[in-house]
């Protein structure tokens, strides 16, 4: 018999009331990844033989070992063997780490995979928090939720550059297989798109729709994973939604989407068009990885990312803007959105798709080089378009980039008018 209610042993309290606790720099202990220190998370599923069911280890510092403010690398890697368990589901689980973590009161995660960004508060350090309690109260947590899946179960935390170093290229080597996989469906190509719920537990309103070719606005939620989720748990927060026939297909309008959105909405939204940001676009929650914001004065648009924390363009911050676009609203001209949603052929294709874009930070065109060189390509754009979108090394106000666009011959300004 699999227990359903374990006390987790860990020194503070625990539950999703602390979810949406945030915890400030000045009141951390220690950090983690967030584009500072090397950082990732991985769920693996692996033979029988390779776990010793509910061992916990951690390679390298403990943090009773380490002076207030200091920042760590952070491997955080969750070995799952079931006889149920199937390679799809890796990507569900691996994105519980960021429920579960944040169950912990002084335990705060934000973004997923080698973006993952970790603090602990000097509050739960002073409670006796140690990282071998991330592995405690994932181990609980994922025996609770999964017991069809998960038959053994072992957890490491790396704290180690080069443990974290060594494993990180095990991990993006897996993550590169399930992007991979899902390379091959199309949004034509399948029956069903998948809603997620997950976030309403912060934003009430929230309803992400997720297509093959749009990842939910975390990131972490693909429609192979989403469609895993509902194998997992029919009744959980993802659900299919038959496609049937669009209303709009220039825009991205199903009858099946909005008959599903209203009541998942709390029936405060009636229509939502998946392939726009101008007209009923989808609404943000809270956890986007970049958002996207109108430059009217150029007809283009912007990019900024959570990474990012300069000014932009639209004379606003990502943490401005954050908290313009959030809380499960649909903001026309705003829109959270995955990074990997950039390179789709179902980015906003209604309003112009990539050719749109005006300004983004360099290091998110690092991030997306190849894939958004091939796109520019197959839109006709040439392969050097990354070169005419202005970066904040070009400018961060419209004055500063207007210039460089009109000589860069940006093809924005050709495009029909956004409004
Ligand atoms: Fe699900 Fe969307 Fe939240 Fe991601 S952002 S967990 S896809 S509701
Ligand atoms: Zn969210």
């Amino acid at each position: 018999i699999k227990l359903t209610n374990i006390e987790v042993p860990i020194p503070v309290n625990f539950g999703p009331a602390f979810e949406g606790e945030t915890i400030r720099k000045g009141d951390t202990y220690v950090e983690f990844g967030g584009g500072k220190t090397t950082a990732f998370e991985l769920v693996r599923m692996i033979g029988p033989d390779e776990v010793v069911d509910g061992k916990i280890t951690v390679i390298g510092p403990e943090i009773d070992a380490i002076p207030e403010g200091t920042r760590l690398p952070l491997g955080i890697m969750v070995d799952i063997y079931g006889r149920k368990m199937q390679e799809d589901f890796e990507g569900v689980l691996e994105r519980r780490i960021h429920y579960f973590t944040n169950y912990g009161e002084g335990i705060w995660h934000v973004a997923q995979r080698d973006l993952c960004w970790v603090r602990i508060s000097k509050d739960a350090r002073s409670k006796g928090f140690l990282v071998k309690h991330i592995g405690e109260l994932l181990l609980a947590k994922f025996r609770q939720e999964f017991p069809a899946i998960v038959d053994r179960i072992q957890i490491t935390i790396m704290t180690d550059q080069a443990a974290v170093e060594e494993n990180i290229v095990k991990a993006r080597e897996r993550y590169r297989a399930r992007d991979a996989r899902l390379k091959t469906l199309t949004d034509e190509s399948v029956e069903e798109f998948y809603s997620c719920l997950l976030c309403q537990s912060f934003a009430p309103n929230h309803v992400c729709i997720i297509t093959p070719e749009r990842v939910g606005l975390c990131g972490a939620v693909s429609w192979l994973d989403a469609k895993a989720a509902y194998e997992i748990t029919p009744t959980g927060p993802n659900q299919p939604i038959t496609k049937g026939i669009a209303i709009d297909d220039i825009r991205g309008m199903w009858q099946t989407c909005n008959d599903y959105l209203r009541p998942a909405s709390n029936n405060t939204l009636e229509e939502v068009n998946l392939y726009t940001l101008m007209d009923k676009p989808m609404t943000s929650c809270g956890c986007f990885e970049a958002i996207m914001a109108i430059v009217p004065e150029v007809n283009g648009l912007m990019i900024t990312t959570r990474e990012h924390s300069g000014m932009t363009p639209c004379g606003m911050t990502f943490s401005t803007l954050a908290g313009t676009v959030g809380g499960g609203l649909q903001t026309p001209g705003f829109m959270g959105i995955g990074r990997s949603y950039l390179v789709s052929k179902k980015f906003i294709p209604a309003d112009g798709g990539i050719a749109r874009i005006v300004w983004m930070p360099k290091e998110l065109k690092e991030f997306l080089c190849e894939d958004f060189i091939q796109r520019s390509l197959d839109e006709g754009l040439g392969e050097d378009f990354i070169d005419k979108i202005a970066d904040e090394s070009i400018g961060i106000s419209v004055e500063e980039i207007m210039p460089f666009l009109e000589e860069n011959g940006h093809p924005c300004y050709s495009l029909e008018s956004l409004i």
